[in-house]
């Protein structure tokens, strides 16, 4: 049996700076709060709780002077003000390929454009962007623009981790309707390389895996890149997922993991293939 991982599997960066930031900070502080899973993986988030993080779901959970981490994909913009009049002390592992986001859309805004933000509409990061202007057009399928209005100067951004393929569709369909159109293609260098050689794998593999926590986004996009380019493709988190059997059919097998998935899950799903035969 041949297997092919992929070599831009594991962490991303921005993942890697929250994850080591915050377990160096349970050394010096001890208890943290975490406002929101800190990445999309169950086994990163469990393995953070055992060294005194403690993930809320609102900052209302959040008591005076905690110590507050806020994850890779960033929050909405009146946390950091409700944070402050809360005296709590901030550890901000935001991506600096997000917090580069907030400030051109702030700059758009000021500059007077009308702003369309193309991301999935439920995702904290969208979500977080979307609060640095008093007013965005959000648009996460191709179907959409037809109800955008007429707009003036228009500024375009993207998720970073949103679908190379969908959104190459959005962005020329984007153009036919708006002549005044500007736009940033903010979709985050390992997105795109994860993506694309996610691809290139699938595309010479009989069984493909994906590997990452099931909400995912990232993840998510992966498998379906996988699927476009190999007719055989399961998605796990980890390597107790009996779908793992299904490997004992195929000759050649790849992997590809999302962004948020620790690269010892890897070589644990690796290690249960190779032991399968
Ligand atoms: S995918 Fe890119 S933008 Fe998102 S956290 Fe990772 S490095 Fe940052």
């Amino acid at each position: 049996m041949e297997l092919i991982i992929g070599k831009n599997s594991g962490f991303c960066f921005g993942v890697k700076r929250a994850v080591d930031g915050i377990e160096n900070d349970c050394k010096t502080y001890g208890k943290i709060k975490c406002l929101g899973e800190i990445v999309h993986n169950e086994t990163v988030v469990e393995s953070l709780e055992g060294k005194g993080v403690t993930f809320v779901d609102s900052i209302d959970d959040v008591n005076d002077n905690d110590i507050l981490a806020i994850r890779a994909h960033g929050v909405e913009k009146d946390i950091y003000d409700i944070a402050r009049s809360k005296n709590l002390k901030i550890r901000d592992y935001t991506c600096p390929k997000v917090v580069k986001i907030h400030e051109q859309i702030k700059e758009a805004q000021e500059s007077g454009y009308d702003i369309i933000l193309i991301g999935k509409k439920s995702h904290p990061e969208v979500i977080g962007s979307k609060s640095y202007a008093k007013k965005v057009y959000l648009i996460e399928e191709i179907e959409e623009i037809e109800s955008l209005p007429e707009l003036g100067k228009v500024f375009s951004i993207v998720q970073t981790t949103f679908s190379m393929k969908k959104y190459k569709e959005i962005k020329e369909k984007l153009k036919l309707k708006y002549n005044n159109i500007e736009f940033v293609d903010s979709i985050c260098l390992s997105t795109k390389s994860r993506q694309e050689e996610c691809a290139q794998i699938a595309s010479k593999v009989e069984f493909m895996i994906i590997i990452g926590g099931k909400n995912s986004s990232n993840t998510k996009k992966l498998y379906e890149v996988a699927c476009l380019n190999c007719e055989n493709c399961i998605i796990i988190q980890d390597e107790y997922d009996k779908k793992i059997e299904e490997c004992k059919k195929y000759g050649i097998i790849g992997i590809m993991s999302g962004a948020s998935t620790p690269i010892n899950t890897i070589q644990k799903v690796a290690d249960r293939i190779c032991n399968l035969n």
